[in-house]
């Protein structure tokens, strides 16, 4: 058995994806003229309700190019210290914007619009960088797939209305949030300027985000993408693969949301895990006990066949998907206690 729950990431394109891939038209992406490619983009401006959207090739890119659209070199973003912009994207935001970040200590990855409120520098005080953006994580990656209510993120809007500040959602995993959820993909569209989602995590595509705004704060879109080295050419056929996984793998993310519960489950049984956080979608997050040797349990876990990741302070990680069949979901429940023999 070969188990590997290290990411939604690590899945491979189903049949239908395939048959999709093989027979997309395609043309030339940076003239605008792959019709795979404008239908995505299309499908998820309006899926959103908003007016523009623009395919890039990873999250990371979506992302930093949003933040280059929203600010000036030396201004300040307000994040979560676990933000995946922050921790995961190689220092972009400095590299790319010229920008620093003012970390905000949420909880689970989430913050809230009081935590916002104290981040923000005074306007008129010039020797502090001028904030002016907020970034969100929907769901939280490293806050173990929590998600918000519309109403928290509708409190962290006002907050950012009062103070004229830039509002962006980095929703790689909007998709789960929206099916745990059972959210109204439009509301977010009204709430943030800009919204990434993305088509390679638990949707199953094998690359590509798309980063969904309104024509004017998209107006420049095109052209940081192509500055960042992200302009593609007949990349229909993946943008294909992402519309076939939006229209036909969207709603199946609830099994992998059930399949993470159960393990969340299982895993609060066991008595050398310390603590399971709540399960809200795919992701589970627990601590082994301090007697554990952490090393001494992932060798362990190999040896079943079991991948998952290891966030160091003997937290773990484990993300279910569309490849986790029923078969592996049986044997990780029966035999993960073995782990510390
Ligand atoms: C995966 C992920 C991204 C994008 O990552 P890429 O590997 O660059 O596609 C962005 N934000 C979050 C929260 C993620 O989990």
């Amino acid at each position: 058995m070969h188990i590997d729950l290290r990411s939604d990431t690590v899945t491979k394109p189903t049949k239908g994806m395939l048959k999709a891939i093989v027979e997309a038209k395609v043309g030339d992406d940076v003239y605008k003229e792959d019709p795979s490619v404008n239908a995505l983009e299309d499908y998820l401006a309006d899926f959103f309700g908003k007016e523009s959207a623009l395919y890039f090739p990873t999250g990371s890119m979506a992302n930093q190019a949003a933040i280059k659209l929203h600010t000036n070199p030396a201004e300040q973003l307000i994040c979560d210290k676990w933000g995946h912009v922050y921790n995961y994207e190689g220092g972009g935001v400095s590299f790319n914007s010229g920008v620093s970040c003012k970390l905000v200590d949420g909880t689970r990855g989430k913050i809230t619009p009081e935590l916002v409120e104290a981040a923000i520098n005074p306007p008129d005080f010039y020797h502090s960088p001028k904030t002016s953006l907020v970034c969100v994580e929907n769901t939280t990656n490293k806050g173990g797939g929590a998600c918000y209510d519309i109403s928290e993120l509708k409190s962290i809007y006002e907050v950012c209305k009062k103070h004229n500040l830039g509002y962006h959602m980095d929703g790689a995993r909007i998709a789960n949030a929206i099916v745990a959820k059972k959210q109204d993909p439009k509301e977010f569209g009204k709430l943030f300027d800009t919204i990434t989602i993305c088509l390679s995590k638990g949707l199953g595509a094998p690359m590509g985000t798309v980063l969904i705004g309104n024509e004017k704060i998209m107006e420049n879109a095109m052209r940081v993408r192509k500055v960042l080295g992200g302009g593609m050419r007949q990349v229909g056929f993946m943008a294909a693969a992402g519309l076939y996984a939006l229209k036909n793998q969207f709603n199946r993310l609830k099994e992998d949301h059930i399949k993470a519960t159960e393990i969340g489950q299982m895993l609060t049984s066991l008595k050398f895990i310390k603590n399971v956080e709540p399960v809200d979608t795919n992701i589970v997050i627990f601590y082994l006990d301090e007697v554990i040797d952490p090393t001494h349990f992932m060798a362990n876990l190999n040896k079943m066949g079991i991948r998952i990741s290891d966030m160091g302070d003997g937290k773990m990680r484990i993300v279910t998907h569309l490849d986790y069949t029923e078969q592996m979901h049986n044997y990780l429940l029966e035999n993960f206690n073995k782990a510390v023999n």
